[in-house]
């Protein structure tokens, strides 16, 4: 069975799947995206990432493609198509193809693409191992609460976290607080265990992972603040973590080559991976 792309009302062999040169999204990152996580073949807290994706097509005043119901009946179908248990569906909705003009064009259609991918099922032992992350200016733009596809500034630190031998990047703004990861959200545990995850703001994106992270901490009576946390505060943390869609929940075991804690990675963090895994896991 050849994988298969969704490009604006066909499903096509994935190597074939283009888009126009003059797509918005191309041209401009003028198009907004989400990742819904797959596990055991089903969609991982849709209904969240659809009402996200709604607000940052309101936000930026892109039009839904076709109506909720539709968009949700295609993503489903190109996920039973290529046949993906475990992995991501990636939905990208762009303002449309227009001769480039930074105004909105008149009466273009806006552009809907879909891919899936396969990754290996959820593994809380390779989940739950600690990774390291460094840290890096903040440069993006103020809007980090709409999913759009203009990431370079998060390419460029994701980048240099692994030129550095790191997992990924944690991102500080001017005044020296954590924003989030490059593609996850951050949190650490304070030394009186207190969940501490950046509030949702326009600082951030309200990550779905983050959403369930703390339904869990309600639901275990865990003690959380979503506050600003500081560089200072994060070193000496008893534990960290990051979340995500595709990374679930990962220990996060040195900061800019510091150890966090004991160096490896804490029982909140390893509670929460297996509470997720018992919640959203394959079952
Ligand atoms: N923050 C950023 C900047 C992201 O790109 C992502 C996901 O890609 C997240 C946080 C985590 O969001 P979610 O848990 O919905 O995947």
């Amino acid at each position: 069975m050849p994988r298969l792309a969704y490009v604006n009302g066909r499903y096509l062999p994935h190597r074939m799947a283009a888009v126009h040169v003059e797509d918005r999204g191309y041209q401009f990152s003028d198009a907004v995206y989400e990742v819904i996580g797959l596990s055991g073949g089903r969609k991982v807290e849709p209904l969240r990432h659809y009402d996200r994706l709604d607000r940052s097509l309101r936000e930026v005043r892109i039009a839904w493609p076709m109506s909720r119901r539709a968009l949700g009946f295609v993503a489903d179908t190109l996920i039973r198509r290529n046949g993906v248990r475990d992995g991501y569906i990636y939905i990208q909705i762009s303002r449309g193809v227009a001769p480039r003009d930074h105004a909105f064009p008149v009466g273009a259609v806006p552009g809907l693409v879909m891919t899936t991918c396969r990754k290996p099922p959820f593994n809380g032992d390779v989940a739950g191992r600690g990774v390291g992350v460094i840290l890096t200016p903040d440069l993006r733009w103020k809007r980090r609460d709409l999913k759009t596809v203009g990431l370079l500034p998060n390419i460029l630190a994701k980048q240099e976290a692994l030129d550095a031998g790191a997992f990924d990047a944690w991102l500080v703004d001017d005044a020296g607080a954590i924003t989030e990861g490059t593609a996850s959200n951050a949190w650490i545990v304070t030394t009186a265990d207190v969940l501490v995850t950046r509030r949702a703001d326009a600082d951030i994106l309200n990550g779905v992972t983050r959403l369930g992270v703390l339904d869990l901490a309600r639901e275990a009576g865990l003690a959380f603040e979503e506050r600003p946390f500081t560089v200072d505060e994060a070193k000496g943390a008893r534990e960290a973590f990051l979340t995500s869609s595709t990374n679930w929940i990962r220990p996060v075991i040195a900061l800019d080559g510091a150890q966090i804690g004991d160096g490896r990675p804490g029982p909140l963090a390893r509670r929460l991976v297996a509470r997720y895994a018992e919640v959203f896991g394959d079952r």
